[in-house]
């Protein structure tokens, strides 16, 4: 995958003279610099640019005219830019919000869609759907986390091309029930041609699996995290044949811890085959 973005600069030096009027109809052609306004702007960089307003010497109406990479808009271009490009990396319209806060600019999930929105008139055919376009796997990694999020845990579902370990996505989930997580994973799975959902062994994503119609295999990862957990928790059970069963089918003590670490050493060394996801 290769994007080729380029993100418009805001320039509040950069005010071009009108060559004509801005009313539709008019074609007056000289005018009067009547006043300089401070508009407040959303920016990486700037709070606030002046603006020109202008006084049509033919219709007498006046208007504005707006520095570089500015617009009527509240926001600055490139910011408007940068969420549009964090959107069609994989980013929701939510999780997009959240990484311009991050960057100090507060714009909500709904102006995000309106940016989105916006930038797919001026450029037919843009949609998030051609940045998958090329990626197509037969297997599809997705794992939950959480990050604190002005003191609330916030849940997060990645979804991972297992093969190449490139991320597909990264969204802010609602909750953590298979209604929800099928409805994330779902077009996703779909978009890639996903035969496979590789996840942990959380019973959600069994259900989902079922429902999308994939095949579910745990991952690897969790596979062996599991088996050292329950080994950790049976070989103090087995030196000592707890509850007499090792005896009742007449292996000892000794031969039942060897055979917990040969398990051990066999889910390893099948694990360290291939590059953990
Ligand atoms: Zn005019």
């Amino acid at each position: 995958m290769r994007l080729r973005i380029v993100l418009s600069k805001v320039n509040p030096q950069a005010i071009s003279v009108p060559t004509r009027c801005a009313y539709a109809g008019c074609g007056g052609k000289k005018f009067h610099l009547r006043q300089e306004v401070r508009k407040p702007l959303r920016d990486t960089v700037y709070q606030e640019v002046q603006v020109h307003r202008y006084q049509c010497l033919r219709c007498q109406r006046t208007f504005r005219v707006y520095p570089e990479g500015t617009t009527r808009a509240q926001t600055s271009q490139r910011v408007k830019g940068l969420a549009v490009m964090l959107y069609l990396l994989g980013l929701s319209y939510g999780a997009v919000s959240l990484a311009l806060d991050g960057l100090g600019i507060s714009l909500c999930k709904s102006r995000v869609y309106d940016a989105v929105q916006e930038a797919s008139k001026r450029v037919p055919g843009l949609k998030r759907e051609q940045v998958f376009a090329g990626v197509k796997t037969p297997a599809l990694g997705a794992d939950l986390t959480s990050v604190t999020c002005k003191g609330v845990s916030l849940p997060l579902g990645i979804t991972v091309d297992p093969i190449s370990g490139l991320a597909l996505t990264i969204d802010a989930l609602t909750a953590e029930d298979s209604q929800t997580l099928k409805d994330w994973i779902e077009p996703i799975a779909k978009s890639v041609g996903a035969q496979v959902l590789v996840t942990d062994d959380a019973d959600g994503f069994k259900t989902v699996a079922d429902e999308v119609g994939v095949q579910h295999q745990v991952c690897k990862a969790h596979v062996l995290r599991n088996t050292e957990d329950l080994l950790d928790k049976y070989q103090p059970l087995v030196a000592c044949d707890a509850d007499g069963s090792l005896k009742a089918i007449g292996v000892s003590p000794q031969q039942a811890a060897a055979d917990l670490t040969r398990l051990g050493e066999l889910v390893k060394s099948a694990n360290g085959s291939r590059p953990r996801n």
